[in-house]
């Protein structure tokens, strides 16, 4: 690696605590006996059943589609009977409709061939991510093909491939990095296919020097004349991976102010996200299925796992061997951006990169206190916001004045929270200094 790239303003530094999990493999779970797939599992409308409850299902059958709106179908992850079509504990809602299956055991698993893409119209390549029900599988779950169609009047010349993982304890994304290169590297070249464009450049930051090397030797190895992939070393900082901040770190474009990274000339995919587009297009693979990371000092036996969408927390608890008697907190996503859950009945869904067992001393308990107007919080503030100034007008009950202070460019990537030495709650109020002005 030569030069380490990242983005000029803010950002922190947090324990990495990847070491439990960053040497394991990718592990293919067993199917559990049940899964219940939740209908809302992106941004935009809700799918709707297709099938019946007691129907028999087909690996990769469509159970739901959308009927209008943004959005992309759902595929059944193993063959079986669908049980019911009710509700589930939803990782955000208090509870979402969902499709229960109950898994045929006998039924073999899928193989896929390789397909040859290249003669495809790129129309008919998003059409290809639209039906295998492909979204952006590293954040908020924004539908692909939607993704992919930048606006006319903004051309795009450069993607961006996020694969910093900036989040602590996950290694997802390395780990389909070191033992996937191949997939996501021809992943890439589907996606400029598709934008008609030729430049992509891979962010990896510096502290999965085995997956910069992956990428860079597969990169280097089948190189071809319509495509310039070029992997790029990245310091290693949180929150590297927000597609604004990894932008300007790896092509030194700012995207101005509430603007989409197209404004800049970019398009931005997450590294999982172009091997779930190389499965759709080259192995004609819905997305059904997941690497997920499990980790925390309060699981027995941390594990990247490739797990069945719908499958519960529960069947990976028993399958990693249980919980520890230390387990204080089990959080949803990373540390930073992932939230706490109380039950182990949420299904795994497209968007779910990892589920940690924290224990006391990896969680902090301290309770919050008055403003002692240090600043920090604004040093760390990756936008140049005043997260403190924020808080203390949710605080006095005037949280719809802080769009001033620019509360909706927050990303809410807890950095500010996460340097406070009053531990304030800062994410909160900018939540709910966002529903209030929302509400003005
Ligand atoms: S949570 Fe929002 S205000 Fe706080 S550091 Fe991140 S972007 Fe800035
Ligand atoms: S870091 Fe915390 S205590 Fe310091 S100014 Fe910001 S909110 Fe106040």
């Amino acid at each position: 690696m030569t030069t380490l790239l990242t983005f000029p303003k803010g950002g922190i530094h947090p324990p990495e605590s990847k070491e439990l999990t960053a040497a394991k493999k990718i592990e293919v779970m067993p199917v559990p006996a049940e899964l219940e797939i939740i209908l809302s599992q992106h941004i935009g409308a809700p799918c709707k059943p297709t099938v019946e409850k007691k129907a028999e299902v087909g690996e990769g059958a469509v159970i739901g589609d959308v009927v209008k709106g943004l959005g992309v179908p759902l595929h059944s992850p193993a063959a079986g009977k669908i049980k019911a079509i009710s509700s589930s504990v939803h990782p955000l809602k208090l509870n979402a409709p969902s499709i229960t299956i109950t898994v045929n055991p006998e039924a073999a698993p899928l193989h896929y061939e390789k397909k040859e893409w290249r003669d495809i119209d790129p129309k008919e390549l998003l059409g290809k991510l639209k039906d295998a029900g492909v979204i952006g599988i590293g954040g908020a779950g924004f539908p692909t093909h939607v993704k992919l169609s930048p606006p006319s009047n903004s051309p795009v010349d450069t993607l961006v491939v996020n694969a910093a993982e900036c989040e602590p304890y996950i290694t997802a994304d390395h780990r389909q990095m070191v033992e996937h290169s191949a997939e996501i590297i021809e992943g890439c070249k589907v996606i400029l296919r598709i934008l008609g464009i030729s430049n992509c450049l891979i962010g990896v930051e510096s502290n999965k020097p085995n997956a910069f090397q992956a990428l860079s030797e597969t990169a280097a190895n089948t190189a071809e004349s319509d495509f310039k992939i070029e992997v790029r070393a990245l310091q290693v900082k949180y929150p590297q991976g927000s597609e604004k901040q990894l932008i300007q770190a790896v092509t030194g474009r700012k995207v101005p102010g509430y603007a989409l990274p197209s404004a800049v000339g970019v398009v931005v995919q997450n590294v999982s996200t172009a091997k779930a587009i190389y499965d759709a297009v080259v192995l004609e693979k819905p997305l059904y299925e997941k690497v997920i990371t499990v980790s925390g000092k309060g699981i027995q036996r941390p594990a990247n796992l490739l797990v069945k969408m719908g499958t519960r927390i529960s069947d990976i608890v028993d399958y990693l061997g249980g919980i520890k008697p230390e387990l204080k907190k089990i959080v949803l996503g990373g540390p930073m951006m992932g939230f706490a859950v109380s039950s182990l009945d949420i299904p795994i869904t497209k968007t779910t990169s990892s589920v940690l067992f924290l224990s006391e001393d990896e969680i902090d308990t301290a309770p919050h206190s008055q403003c002692i107007r240090c600043g920090w919080c604004l040093e760390a503030c990756p936008m140049g916001l005043e997260p403190k100034e924020i808080g203390l007008f949710v605080e006095a009950n005037h949280a719809e004045e802080t769009e001033r202070f620019g509360v909706f460019e927050c990303f809410e990537c807890g950095s500010c929270a996460y340097v406070c030495p009053a531990k304030r709650p800062l994410v909160q109020f900018v939540r709910l200094a966002k529903m209030k002005a929302k509400r003005k």
